[in-house]
């Protein structure tokens, strides 16, 4: 028992080490105790053999309690948001990626109308960072009109384009393995394929999905239309 209750004060120690680094007093003070009360919910509910499961609070213990090398990765970035352009208080387009446009790296930026080429040519699209092998979701509802391949000879490194006439839009996403089928509707958001590794064709480069949109056959800038959530302005301010 006095074991336990020790361990529970250096846990506490812990936490309240953790939470000065993020928190000015007041918040710690409440989260200490909220942090506290968890614990006694937890123990609590051990002794009762589960009895009382509070699944919310199991959630906060384990991210507050794991040391932190056992830590899992804290998602990065913002949370995305698109902007409604048809008026029916639904977001109309997606993140691809789920990942930040993609910063400098030795090829350039990822930003719309970056330079290419030494000032040959700019970027049509908007680069999401992504992660070979993580799933790639459609920027905006449609069918898939096209599936196509980004360079000639090249039979790996694939796009999808997807249409939609109602909203004038059209997409084209880059760099996955598809898993949907040409004429096949797509709602927002949802699976499109599997994103690739970029290392074979440009060794070292940040690897993104390339994001083209065109609105009323016109490209646009995908960053005026996904939008980092909470409005994060100095991210975005870094990107460009
Ligand atoms: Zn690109």
């Amino acid at each position: 028992m006095r074991s336990a209750f020790i361990s529970t004060v250096k846990l506490v120690h812990w936490i309240r080490q953790r939470l000065e680094h993020l928190a000015g007093a007041p918040m710690l003070a409440m989260a200490l105790a909220v942090a506290v009360g968890s614990l006694g919910v937890a123990e609590a509910a051990v002794r009762s053999s589960l009895r009382h499961q509070s699944r919310p609070r199991h959630i906060a213990l384990a991210a507050l309690t794991q040391p932190p090398h056992l830590q899992p990765a804290l998602p990065l970035g913002p949370e995305w948001e698109g902007i409604d352009i048809d008026g029916d208080g639904a977001p109309d387009f997606a993140n691809p990626t789920g990942g930040p446009p993609r910063g400098h790296d030795a090829y350039g930026y990822g930003y719309f109308h970056a330079v290419r080429d030494g000032g040959e040519r700019e970027h049509e699209g908007v680069d999401y960072d992504s992660r070979p092998g993580q799933t790639v979701v459609a920027p905006i509802s449609g069918y898939v009109a096209r599936i196509g391949y980004a360079y000639p000879g090249n039979l790996q490194l694939r796009y999808v384009q997807i249409d939609n006439p109602a909203l004038k839009l059209e997409a084209r996403v880059f760099y996955v393995r598809p898993d949907v089928r040409v004429g096949q509707s797509v709602a927002l958001g949802r699976p499109i394929g599997t994103a690739l590794s970029l290392q074979s064709r440009y060794p070292g480069i940040t690897n993104h999905v390339h994001l083209e949109l065109d609105e009323r056959g016109r490209h646009i800038d995908a960053q005026s239309v996904i939008l980092a959530r909470g409005g994060d302005s100095s991210f975005m301010a870094a990107m460009n």
